[in-house]
């Protein structure tokens, strides 16, 4: 009898181990599913159906929200600020600074995370900047902005979640 339930042991052994190997990627997977999803590629009615209307109309179709509406103007805890559409870090909260404008300002991008164009929507050129991930506006760039940058990123509140560290 005890040969037999040592034996069962040690082929229980290898086989749990092989269990732990099998379940521990499976949970990455789970907890970070939406970075699969190819967010360049989702329709405009596939954007409606993930976002709120305000966030829809400030990400999608370039809309600027009121200022002073934001309650990310006020944030000064330390922590990072992502892209409401996909989740993708934008900024950190070293480079938020006031700016009177009543938008959230930032004077820096983390590297990577955003891509510029001009758009000429008040007829003086201006530069849009986006989430490079997934398209998503979420505000104008300025040369106004404190040293050492001399940028002025004039964020959508409504374009941003905020994680505090
Ligand atoms: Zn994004």
């Amino acid at each position: 009898m005890n040969r037999f339930l040592s034996r069962r042991f040690f082929i229980l052994i290898p086989f749990a181990s092989i269990l732990k190997v099998m379940f521990k990627p499976q949970k990455v997977f789970a907890v970070s599913n939406d970075d699969f999803i190819d967010y360049k590629s989702l329709s405009k009615e596939e954007w409606r159906q993930r976002l709120s209307p305000e966030a829809f109309y400030i990400l999608r179709e370039e809309g600027t929200e009121r200022p002073f509406t934001s309650n990310l103007n006020n944030e000064k805890r330390e922590g990072v600020f992502k892209c409401a559409g996909c989740g993708q870090p934008l900024f950190l909260s070293d480079a938020k600074f006031d700016s009177g404008t009543g938008w959230p300002s930032f004077s820096r991008p983390i590297d990577g995370a955003i891509d510029t164009k001009i758009d000429f929507k008040l007829i003086v050129p201006r530069t849009e900047y986006h989430c490079s991930r997934c398209d998503g506006h979420q505000g104008h760039v300025f040369n106004d902005g404190p040293q050492p940058t001399g940028k002025r990123y004039c964020n959508n509140g409504l374009a941003l979640s905020f994680d505090a560290n």
